[in-house]
């Protein structure tokens, strides 16, 4: 009798310590499977943008099709304005606002016959033209911006093409009617973008296009970091971290800089002055590879192990005045950091935090907060007559950084 009672108690705790086992485990693959949906399904679209390696001739195509959009983008705009003008001056009898489609069929069946030209290029670029004209006059009337202006010839020129756009290999990619543009820089492999914008900055002309991309969340180790770009070494992070950079093409800079000497006398156009251009120009390469890997490693290592990084808004045209500091700061490319930082965070979910250009990050204390107006950008040290602390100037700037917040800006400002 006992027994049994004994038997059927133990079955009892038995079964209820089975389900319980198996609702958690179901819970766990529950927390498990949500966690997974939440953390790494986010897709992104990731800008990309780089400079082409255009002959003259494809020179000429991209400044024609620059041009067919700019005539549309223009005729679009007279026309449109017409309209609300008439439209403004007989409010009975309005005439209907056209869409990008009905702008598109007005310009086949009027424009394209008057301007023949017109057939050089892809009908993409005016098409586009106008579907941006279109677009532009949707945020004017929704009052989130100001009303669409006339393109001048040279200022902010571009276009958009979209159909059979392939990445043909790692500096090669195929556009509608101009066929095969080569670009400076290794192209992502893998993606085939919808549609590309080609546009014009000075004498250079840049592709971009958007990549998705799946972000792929790190665990981050540190909080928050403050980074500081210096000019002897690349950046000294507040951690206590420092990236040398510089000192990896030292050496290949001052071959650059003798062959360049040795090179003065040779008659030009000769074979041995050809020989040496080459010597140079591989050199040249040598050094801008060996500047962007190490920018990359950089980055990388910022945007995967902090969750935040504060870094300098840098007016890096005015530093670029002071001569000796020019080529530090042109060397190390602080427009690339940034740049590649910024796609990075988003990539590895880091938050990006620009502090103020005028926070005095290298001039006060980190220790005690005492402000030093006098210190000169030759003193390596910060010696504070406040707490007698005597810190790296580098090392102070990049933990005033990693403390930076907006209330900070508005209490100096
Ligand atoms: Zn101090």
């Amino acid at each position: 009798m006992s027994e049994s009672r004994l038997f059927w108690s133990f079955h009892f705790v038995y079964n209820i310590a089975l389900k319980s086992v198996l609702l958690h485990l179901i819970f766990l693959l529950l927390v498990v499977s949500l966690y997974g949906n939440i953390t790494y399904n986010v897709c992104m679209l990731l800008g990309f943008k780089t400079k082409l390696k255009l002959n003259n001739k494809q020179r000429t195509q991209l400044a024609q099709h620059a041009g067919v959009a700019r005539h549309a983008w223009n005729w679009g705009l007279g026309l449109t304005k017409q309209i609300l003008d008439q439209n403004q001056a007989n409010p009975e009898d309005k005439i209907k606002f056209p869409s990008a489609i009905d702008l598109h069929k007005w310009l086949v069946a009027l424009v394209k016959p008057e301007n023949p030209w017109y057939y050089e290029s892809s009908k993409c670029a005016p098409q586009f033209a106008l579907r941006q004209l279109r677009e532009a006059w949707n945020r004017c009337f929704k009052k989130t911006a100001k009303a669409p202006k006339f393109k001048k010839k040279g200022r902010n020129d571009s276009f958009t093409l979209d159909g059979t756009i392939k990445v043909v290999d790692r500096f090669k990619i195929q556009v509608p009617k101009i066929g095969i543009l080569r670009t400076y820089e290794r192209l992502p492999q893998g993606y085939k973008p919808k549609n590309v914008t080609i546009s014009r900055k000075a004498d250079s002309w840049f592709i971009s296009y958007k990549l998705e991309v799946e972000s792929k969340p790190t665990t981050k180790t540190v909080a928050r970091v403050g980074v500081d770009l210096g000019v002897k070494t690349l950046a000294y992070l507040s951690t206590g971290i420092v990236f040398e950079g510089t000192k990896a093409y030292k050496g290949y800079e001052k071959r650059l800089s003798r062959l360049q000497w040795l090179n003065r006398n040779k008659v030009i156009n000769s074979n041995n002055w050809k020989k040496a251009q080459i010597k140079i120009a591989k050199l040249h390469a040598k050094i801008a590879n060996i500047r962007k890997d190490t920018l990359h490693k950089l980055t990388t290592y910022l945007a995967k192990n902090h969750g935040e990084i504060v870094i300098e808004d840098l007016n890096v045209s005015g530093l670029l005045k002071n001569g000796k500091l020019a080529k530090a700061i042109a060397d190390m490319g602080f427009y690339e950091f940034r740049r590649q930082l910024e796609y990075k965070c988003q990539l590895y979910g880091s938050k990006l935090i620009i502090a103020d250009r005028f926070f005095p990050s290298s001039k006060t204390c980190s220790n005690c907060g005492w402000h030093n107006p006098d210190l000169k950008l030759s003193d390596r040290w910060f010696f504070c007559v406040g707490c007698g602390s005597f810190i790296e100037r580098d090392w102070n700037a990049s933990i005033n950084l990693s403390r930076w917040s907006h209330r900070q800006a508005q209490a100096c400002g």
